[in-house]
């Protein structure tokens, strides 16, 4: 089926659709996708399809600073006002969809085109990846007018402003019309590529049959399709974006600006059902999943039409005739795997890192589908295109299922979906299983749910005296982004008998999605012994460990309305202590912060640091108020005697062995890492006197590797006062390796992650200054520490474990996870905790800024 033309064949389709041919075999032109490409989030703009509507629900289309996405894009089609005109891209022989018969990205374009023949179809560019492809969004539904789309978007958008209002509208018939969003998001591991194939064959029949029952569902439902998620990783076979993240676990993060463009369409549509299409599971992979269930999803509401649906789901794939697709019972009858009733353990949806875990937070009844066969690896060309065509059938099987359940379900499902968010304004708490069809398949302890009692509200206070309120701001603009609701107070006001100053943000959890806010905040809880296995990570928490101050509000306390006012926007403005200061001083305390230092270094300003760890900044102005405004971070008045005894600090040449989520972030904080290894020193190709400081998580760099050249180089380098970080356990054997510091490691489970609650030195220059809790995953921690190893942060003694998973946590309470002391002249520290863990724990970046500034 892949669609696979000449570039001649290109270029007479493009004719043929008018207004792109100008554009045909162009080479990509940032500079032609305008000032979205430039958005500091990547956030798409969020136009409606047919170009009606305000886009993202709250936000209004006028809202300041919005451009469109293309201005080229706005041109009118027939029939079809800002659909984006879709522009080719360059031929890449080596996509590695063409050997698996699949499309290759740059056939997309031509596929999308076609499609938009149809006055049923919009497509829309809804941002880039790293690489800048663009993402495509393609929305599928029976025509209709502008008006028709003006009432279709505040139907939508009163789900979630007023459940109330919508379930009253519902039973008395408002809603009988109203289209309901269906979304598929495919390809977001580059190398699971068939959801693609098959979405693109869906929208085929859904722009061009005639088929009534077709015609029916266009009339029912606005389908709205993402046709890669992961364009780099489709073209180049690999499962990351090409940033190295795996963005299937990205969700609750939204590091990657692939994931920010998706999350902004789940954000505009919520929808009632969500699949998210992989591969490779035997059997066909088809959810609900096993347990432990998260705690803050309406998981009786889910389950009652996830399993539904799976199971019909499960029947198309079975009426495909396709028997490598499925299992045999002991009975001679077939079956896909749906792990809530075919398994026991090790496939949660437990943390919302998953595309359809997070989707369910937006009121969504969430799957991940994994088709079954692997067509990687050393297969004849036959047995891969084979592989390829069953995998494609069975992920159009599924959307066709799904579809076929939303459409004979429509009211059922919208009306469960009002009911999740009504339980949100209400502050209801979580209930349990109570559907008699689950109570029946469930598998094992599948059936459990843990019940969950909301906080009334969430304070996040952000005034001058706070610690970090660009921190703040930035969680709260997160917040924002994620669509939920926060308050800001005009004034000074109380909750529940605190005194709060003015500027404070509350989150008041009576909202529609405080699902997601209570997961965003809330630290989590210790799931070690509900389950043995667990899929991936077990605790995050942006509550905890991004930085802000975070407090949370229990009872049935009143939140004063009179003080509070909605927020559209959140940024840290910055400040300047007024007068003609001799120096200001900038404590660092967050990622702006990091940033605003390492952007005064690069561009030459003469820093020093007290033994406190503030930074020194020489009083000139101009150049203090612009970085205050461009990071948004406070500026402090300095004493003469406190600027009297500082160390001066350069720009760090930074080397790097570590992962690629860890490059990122030191990359986010403003580094310029560079990757290093023994090999390239031995042949010359680096030199140790371009370096100041090297962070070592991987074994790429050995010192016992290093020529006697470069060994004695390397000593030198540290007897001349260089710097070392090292994190878990392949940064502890570089220690012993370069003999440094005399330390004796002990480790958790490799599968051990979760949220600590930490102690730290106060006088520690790493961590003085330090978040109370921390984050690990395979934890390590030092159950000896020798002469002259200084302890900069040690779990605590007791009820260390906040949140996660970790088997045998208790052999590791009150130990040392963060130590450092200078050995052979060098400042070396050493983390047993994960501070840069794919990118999300940002509050604890400035204890790795802090140690590679030493
Ligand atoms: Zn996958």
């Amino acid at each position: 089926m892949a669609v696979r033309r000449p570039l001649i064949a290109l270029i007479a389709a493009a004719l043929l659709f008018g207004p792109a041919s100008a554009a045909v075999a162009a080479p990509p032109d940032p500079a032609e996708r305008g000032p979205a490409a430039a958005s500091p989030r990547g956030q798409s703009d969020t136009e409606m399809p047919f170009g009606v509507g305000p886009g993202q629900r709250g936000r209004s289309a006028d809202a300041p600073g919005r451009k469109p996405s293309q201005p080229a894009a706005t041109a009118k089609l027939p029939g079809k006002p800002r659909n984006d005109v879709i522009v080719d891209v360059p031929v890449e022989l080596t996509d590695a969809s063409i050997p698996l018969n699949l499309i290759p990205y740059h056939d997309i374009p031509a596929a999308l085109r076609n499609l938009q023949r149809s006055n049923r179809i919009s497509v829309e560019v809804i941002g880039q990846s790293v690489l800048g492809r663009d993402l495509h969004l393609v929305v599928a539904t029976a025509p209709m007018s502008d008006a028709q789309w003006k009432t279709w978007q505040q139907l939508s958008d009163l789900r979630i402003n007023d459940p109330h209002a919508a379930q009253a509208k519902l039973a008395a018939g408002a809603y009988a019309n109203w289209r309901t969003p269906l979304f598929v998001n495919n390809n977001i591991h580059g190398n699971e590529w068939e959801g693609t194939d098959a979405s693109l064959q869906i929208l085929q029949d859904l722009a061009f049959s005639t088929d009534p029952a077709i015609v029916d569902m266009l009339n029912k439902h606005v389908f709205a399709f993402v046709v890669t998620n992961n364009p780099d990783g489709r073209v180049a076979a690999t499962r990351a974006n090409a940033n190295g993240f795996d963005m299937n676990r990205d969700f609750i993060t939204a590091s990657q600006p692939e994931v920010r463009a998706v999350r902004a369409q789940l954000v505009r549509y919520s929808p009632l059902t969500m699949l998210d299409i992989h591969g490779y599971v035997n059997c066909t992979l088809i959810e609900p999943t096993t347990g432990p269930h998260g705690d803050n999803y309406e998981y009786d509401l889910y389950i009652k039409h996830a399993l539904r649906n799976a199971l019909s789901m499960e029947r198309a794939v079975l009426a495909t005739g396709e028997t490598r697709a499925s299992c045999v019972n002991s009975d001679g009858t077939r079956r896909n795997d749906i792990p809530f009733r075919d398994r026991t353990q090790g496939w949660d949806d437990w943390p919302p890192i998953f595309t359809p875990m997070y989707a369910m937070y937006h009121g969504a009844i969430g799957h991940t589908i994994e088709v079954p066969l692997n067509p990687r690896g050393n297969l004849t060309v036959a047995e891969r295109h084979e592989r390829t065509r069953i995998n494609t059938a069975v992920a159009a099987a599924t959307i066709r299922g799904n579809f076929e359940y939303a459409t004979q379900n429509r009211e059922e499902l919208l009306a469960n979906q009002l009911e999740w968010f009504r339980r949100g304004v209400d502050g209801e708490p979580t209930r349990p299983i109570d559907d008699p069809l689950a109570i029946s398949l469930a598998r094992g302890d599948n059936l459990k749910t843990h019940l969950q009692d909301f906080a009334r509200a969430y304070v996040i206070p952000a005034g001058k005296d706070q610690r970090s309120a660009t921190a703040a701001a930035r969680l709260v603009q997160f917040m924002l982004d994620n669509d939920l609701e926060v308050q800001r107070a005009s004034r000074p006001f109380k909750l529940g008998g605190t005194h709060y100053e003015a500027g404070t943000y509350v989150v008041d959890m009576r909202q529609a999605k405080r699902g997601l806010a209570s997961t965003l905040l809330g630290v989590g809880r210790d799931v070690t012994n509900d389950f043995n296995a667990m899929y991936d990570i077990s605790a995050w928490s942006h509550g905890h460990l991004w930085g802000a101050t975070v407090q949370q509000v229990d009872g049935n306390v009143k939140l004063d309305d009179k003080a509070l006012r909605p927020v559209t926007e959140a940024r840290a403005t910055g400040s300047v202590p007024p007068g003609k200061q001799s120096h200001y001083g900038l404590v660092v305390d967050s990622v702006a912060g990091i940033q605003a230092v390492n952007k005064l270094l690069n561009d030459g300003v003469r820093l020093s640091r007290t033994a406190d760890g503030t930074f020194v900044v020489p009083g000139d102005v101009a150049v203090v108020r612009q970085v205050a405004e461009a990071y948004g971070v406070e500026f402090i008045r300095m004493t003469p005697p406190q600027v009297r005894n500082t160390t001066g600090v350069s720009k760090t040449r930074l080397g790097v062995a570590a992962n690629g989520g860890e490059i990122f972030a030191l990359q986010q904080m403003g580094f310029q890492p560079i990757s290093v290894t023994h090999t390239a020193f031995n042949n010359g190709i680096l030199s140790f006197a371009d370096f100041d400081a090297f962070f070592v998580s991987t074994t790429a760099f050995n010192p016992l590797s290093l020529n006697a050249t470069q060994a004695a180089a390397f000593n030198q380098w540290l007897a001349d006062g260089g710097t070392i970080v090292g994190r878990g356990s392949s940064g502890k054997q570089f220690n012993d390796r370069a003999g440094l510091l005399d330390v004796t490691i002990a480790a958790g489970r490799s599968d051990a992650n979760g949220i600590v609650k930490v102690v730290n030195d106060p006088a520690s220059p790493i961590t003085g200054n330090a978040l109370p809790t921390a984050f690990v995953d395979a934890p390590q921690y030092f159950t000896r520490v020798g002469d002259g190893v200084r302890v900069d942060q040690r779990l605590a003694a007791e009820g260390f474990f906040l949140a996660g998973h970790w088997g045998g946590q208790e052999a590791a309470a009150g130990h040392a996870v963060v130590v450092s002391g200078v050995a052979k002249g060098a400042n070396v520290t050493l983390f047993g905790t994960e501070p840069l863990f794919r990118a999300h724990p940002e509050g604890l970046y400035p204890q790795v800024a802090a140690a590679l500034w030493w």
